[in-house]
């Protein structure tokens, strides 16, 4: 019998992660990955300069899980990886730059006296927080279905703390904002501290202790864009077929006796027994919507923030070592909001010279005013925000502008029900599966993580399917 065939749509981490599973499977499956652009790595990608690479997406490995770890293992990888400090580690607060409190969860305090002495808040805002210690709110409602994170944590611990603190940071990573981020979908643990009845600091901590919390911040040795070569070359090396510049254009259902799914490419058809989707949320809404509208219905309803990463080079010694967040309601001298976001400092490590790399970036879900911009300008406008924040003349020279377009999914209130819709739309469909940031945790390891399942659930319906009378 030949053997069976996998097409991987998108060769993202999700997607390579699937097709590394996929070519270990026993008994072996023809695996092709179709990948739209002229590169692997999607949302991973590194430039060069000065003899370094440097990431200008994804700079860290959060939320390594058991599949992830096993991944790196199997890529020989797993020495490389050097944990770092939780990052960011400071925010703009009362017109300066200031240190986050270092015991945190996701951007919530951990520590009262932690708290206090980051000097972030009021005095009566750091009263309110305090609060929770010693007299915490009663959510009054029971069980907690989905709530969104900055009103309830708002409820429990106040407003100062979820707009100075919180906000910026998980801001940040989502490109959005804590007010319509779902707790369930982004940060559960909080809605089971919060559940507790007791104070949500304390349970945090707890929780964290035990190690219940992804928390940790890993570097790769190198850059994140030799994770995706490796798992390319291995791919590669186990039999895998990629295919660059080749866009999936439609998914075709197959007739009895003939394999059963067509992926239509710009180049070519690819006869498939299963499909892996590993596209973000706009692109498998357009190539499921034939074959599930029930499932591309709710697909359509998941929407992602475009941000723009700015790399630029400079001798300002006020924003050596910088990791920096800034909240959304911050405001330049001008009266209007900072289209920045996060400020680091990159500079690799055992560089020569007193040169600086910083790396800003710009926009959210609701501000596309840098995206707006051309090149130039967006250098211009991130040099001016970079000496405003740092109140410190600040020249250089930009060095990339790279845009990431609906690259960050935005996890609204009651996101995991909607999940859990789309992948029961697409589970009566013949061993087809999803994977990638849109669905259960954006950071590379959870989208590794969602790769190996997908990857499984289809190798584990081929196999079952094995010997029907489609084939
Ligand atoms: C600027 C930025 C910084 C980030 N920083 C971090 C970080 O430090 N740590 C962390 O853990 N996470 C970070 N993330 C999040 C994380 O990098 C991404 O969520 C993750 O890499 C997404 O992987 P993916 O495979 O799901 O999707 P993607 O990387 O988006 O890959 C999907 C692929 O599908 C392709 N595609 C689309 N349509 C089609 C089609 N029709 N046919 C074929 N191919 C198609 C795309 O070209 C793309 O290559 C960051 C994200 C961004 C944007």
């Amino acid at each position: 019998m030949p053997h069976q065939r996998v097409v991987v749509v998108g060769g993202g981490v999700a997607g390579l992660a699937a097709a590394a599973v996929l070519t270990r499977v026993h008994g072996g499956l023809d695996v092709t990955v179709v990948e739209a652009s002229d590169r692997l790595g999607g949302a991973i990608r590194a430039i060069e300069m000065d003899g370094h690479r440097l990431d200008v997406g994804a700079t860290h490995l959060h939320g390594i899980t058991p599949a992830g770890a096993a991944l790196l293992e199997d890529l020989g990888l797993s020495g490389e990886l050097a944990e770092v400090a939780p990052t960011p580690h400071s925010v703009l607060a009362r017109g300066a730059i200031r240190d986050l409190p270092t015991a945190m969860v996701s951007g919530v305090p951990t520590s009262w006296r932690g708290l206090r002495r980051s000097k972030l808040l009021s005095r009566r805002s750091l009263w309110r927080v305090g609060l929770d210690v010693v007299a915490p709110r009663h959510d009054l409602r029971g069980r907690l279905g989905d709530r969104a994170v900055g009103p309830l944590l708002e409820q429990k611990l106040g407003r100062e703390l979820v707009e100075q603190v919180t906000d910026p940071v998980l801001g940040a990573r989502y490109g959005g904002h804590v007010a319509d981020l779902s707790a369930a979908a982004a940060f559960p643990a909080l809605l089971i501290a919060a559940g507790t009845g007791g104070s949500v600091l304390h349970a945090l901590r707890t929780a964290a202790e035990r190690d219940d919390i992804t928390r940790g911040a890993f570097e790769l040795g190198g850059s994140m864009a030799s994770l995706i070569e490796q798992v390319a070359e291995h791919v590669v090396a186990r039999g895998a077929a990629l295919h660059l510049s080749s866009p999936a254009l439609e998914l075709q259902r197959g007739v009895p006796g003939r394999p059963r799914w067509t992926v239509v490419t710009s180049d070519a058809r690819h006869e498939a027994d299963g499909i892996v989707l590993a596209v973000p949320a706009a692109a498998a809404h357009h190539l499921v919507a034939p074959v599930a509208p029930e499932a591309a219905g709710l697909l359509r309803q998941l929407d992602a923030a475009s941000v723009l990463v700015v790399t630029l080079r400079t001798d300002a010694e006020a924003v050596r070592g910088v990791d920096a967040v800034v909240p959304a309601r911050a405001r330049r001298a001008d009266g209007e909001r900072y289209c920045t976001t996060a400020v680091r400092d990159r500079t690799p490590r055992g560089s020569v010279g007193t040169s600086l790399i910083i790396q800003l970036t710009l926009g959210r879900i609701d501000d596309r005013r840098a995206l707006l911009l051309d090149d130039d300008a967006v250098g211009d406008l991130a040099l001016n925000e970079l000496a405003e924040l740092f109140d410190a003349s600040v020249t250089g020279a930009i060095v990339d502008v790279t845009r990431w377009t609906d690259a960050l999914p935005q996890y609204r209130v009651n996101h995991r029900l909607k999940v859990s819709g789309i992948e029961a739309g697409c589970h009566r469909l013949p061993a087809l599966a999803l994977a990638g940031a849109a669905y259960h945790g954006i950071d590379v390891g959870s989208c590794i993580e969602s790769g190996e399942r997908a990857a499984r659930s289809v190798a584990g319906q081929l196999k079952a399917l094995r010997g029907s009378p489609q084939r």
